[in-house]
């Protein structure tokens, strides 16, 4: 099956709203023809809404960075649902991220309920999942991902599978400048296509996207485009520029 491509930006806790919509300007006019995939950025909570305003008419889309586990309002000091961030503009949300799961404990238990309400919003959610170093060396890589996704996804049905975006992100290779290899990243890839398939049929599993994440940069990732499960990236530091972002959206061309 042919599955649309996303490259997708995680800009973490960097910019201001000023540079936030500088370096959006600039992304939307370098990717404009870009139709080959869809484009998609996460800037951080306050500059949200300016930046989906700015980008109206565009096709570059705007992700959360994270949402609440709990209600669409209430008294959660310091949380932001999903509902409000379809109400600032975002179409997407990333949940799970591994510096989400490490620093602020979030379990796969939250995980899910999060997965719940990105859906109850309408939002996209991009579902992180990945091994640390330290289980990957003790051989339980296979093992983590798998609960990862099975117990992530365990409140959703079949049709909510076509609703979802995945990412395989290793621990080890965010930030750090050590991309696993496409070899890794396939055979994770192809796990987690299995993993879904056995639990929502074939049709969720074959439609599924699956994203890469881990130090992607312009010269690395065609070869990960290259395997057959990887379905895209989500890219950290290296969506930070516009240019740098750019040359992996446009991934065909770096070879
Ligand atoms: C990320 O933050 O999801 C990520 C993959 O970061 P980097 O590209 O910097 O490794």
């Amino acid at each position: 099956m042919k599955r649309k491509p996303i490259i997708a930006g995680n800009w973490k806790m960097f910019k201001t709203v000023a540079q936030s919509v500088t370096t959006a300007l600039d992304l939307k006019s370098r990717t404009y023809n870009a139709n080959h995939c869809e484009v998609l950025i996460a800037p951080v909570f306050t500059a949200l809404k300016t930046v989906a305003d700015r980008l109206e008419g565009s096709q570059i889309r705007i992700a959360g960075q994270n949402c609440a586990a709990e209600a669409a309002e209430g008294a959660f000091t310091g949380e932001i649902s999903a509902e409000m961030l379809a109400d600032a503009g975002c179409t997407h949300v990333i949940i799970g991220h591994s510096e989400r799961r490490q620093y602020y404990n979030e379990t796969n238990a939250l995980v899910a309920k999060k997965l719940v309400r990105a859906l109850t919003a309408g939002l996209i959610p991009i579902l992180c999942v990945g091994e640390t170093l330290a289980e990957r060396d003790a051989g339980q890589a296979e093992a983590v991902v798998t609960s990862q996704v099975l117990e992530g996804t365990r409140s959703l049905t079949a049709p909510d599978l076509f609703r979802i975006v995945a990412a395989y992100e290793p621990v080890w290779a965010i930030g750090t400048g050590r991309a696993a290899t496409p070899e890794i990243a396939q055979s994770m890839h192809r796990l987690i296509r299995s993993v879904v398939q056995e639990k929502f049929g074939s049709e969720a599993a074959q439609q599924l996207r699956i994203l890469y994440g881990g130090s992607v940069k312009p010269d690395n990732i065609a070869s990960f485009m290259n395997e057959a499960d990887i379905d895209g990236a989500l890219v950290g530091g290296a969506s930070l520029d516009a240019e740098t972002f750019s040359k992996i959206v446009f991934f065909h061309n770096q070879n």
